[in-house]
């Protein structure tokens, strides 16, 4: 709780389990989908999820939404093996959201293959359907790169339309977050999955600032992790001196100052999750507050690591944003639940 208020977090994976890991080694061994699906007991997911609550309580956080852990989703692998562990990750996250109902809601895994086994999103659309009406879910997680080979079409592609329509319709945000990449040259790089979050995420905000994706589906609302990725080293054109010559390309120039000039402030949000309160501070500056959303992904990176400044964990983000001086009591309000009851249709108190 925040003053009162109930602090929702838009970005938690799910704890499991391990025979929930050993059923994914089986499934890549075995290379096929096995007779039997996953069973596992209501015991051995609450002895999964206890660290997990004791870690929301600590954090202040009441309602979370989870998701896969991005890491885990397979997409790169072949499509059956891909839909098969995608039902299964969906039904554990449901039985999770079923046993602690008013601490979780349901963010969906989608099938998403290759582009050389899929020539666009609609095989997605059958999984979305029954996670949202069957299971309860409120959003599906996106992610920009599943083959993890740059080979993709652009989030501004005909490629993503099918999904983005069948969200849409639906009322089903798609909460874009990377996986694994296969780029050679990252691979010395530790925890190389973390910058590829950064790469494949930035690109997302890009590729949707510049692109006709909310003039085609006005109703569509896409929430990019940590803070979008990475923030604009430019001064923005509008709050510029007219000086003439050179030209800008931005990595995502928005500011607050062009919120009202672009016909997305309804459609495209960010996430909180930046451990570093400095560069925090100024994605809210460039973004504006109201396109951001509290998310922590708690447990996870920044469970282990202490925040010199608060002398708490990293991802206890809460009074990181407090301690933000030019947040408002009505900004902080807007971070921790509001916006994101108005975005997250499906959600219910
Ligand atoms: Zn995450």
């Amino acid at each position: 709780m925040f003053n009162g208020e109930k602090v929702l977090d838009i970005h938690g994976h799910h704890s499991t389990p391990p025979q929930f890991r050993a059923y994914a080694y089986n499934l890549i061994a075995l290379r096929t989908p096995m007779g039997s699906r996953l069973t596992i007991t209501d015991e051995a997911m609450g002895e999964a999820m206890a660290r997990h609550l004791k870690i929301l309580d600590e954090r202040s956080v009441d309602v979370q939404f989870i998701s896969p852990r991005p890491v885990a989703m397979m997409h790169w692998e072949q499509p059956n093996l891909v839909e098969h562990w995608t039902m299964t990750t969906n039904d554990v996250i449901h039985q999770t959201v079923g046993l602690h109902p008013t601490r979780f809601r349901g963010v969906a895994q989608l099938p998403q293959v290759s582009v050389k086994y899929s020539p666009d999103t609609s095989n997605c659309l059958a999984e979305l359907e029954r996670c949202v009406k069957e299971l309860g879910f409120i959003a599906a997680t996106l992610n920009p790169d599943p083959a993890g080979d740059r080979q993709t079409p652009g989030m501004n592609d005909p490629y993503w339309f099918p999904l983005y329509e069948k969200a849409q319709e639906l009322k089903t945000p798609l909460i874009v977050h990377a996986s694994i990449s296969r780029d050679p040259r990252i691979t010395i790089i530790p925890h190389n999955y973390q910058y590829n979050f950064m790469t494949e995420q930035s690109l997302a905000t890009l590729l949707l600032e510049n692109s006709d994706v909310f003039t085609r589906y006005p109703e569509l609302k896409i929430i990019i992790c940590h803070c979008g990725g990475t923030l604009s080293r430019f001064i923005p054109r509008a709050q510029s001196s007219g000086i003439a010559g050179g030209g800008q390309v931005g990595i995502s120039t928005r500011a607050p100052a062009h919120i009202e000039e672009h016909e997305w402030s309804d459609n495209l949000f960010f996430d909180t999750c930046s451990y570093d309160q400095d560069f925090l501070e100024t994605a809210l500056k460039q973004r504006g507050v109201s396109q951001m959303m509290f998310g922590t992904e708690a447990p996870g990176s920044g469970t282990g690591v202490l925040n010199p400044d608060t002398g708490k964990p990293a991802d206890d983000m809460v009074p990181v944003i407090d301690r933000i001086s030019f947040l408002t009591a009505d900004d902080k309000k807007m971070l921790f639940s509001e916006t994101t009851k108005k975005v997250f249709a499906l959600y219910k108190e």
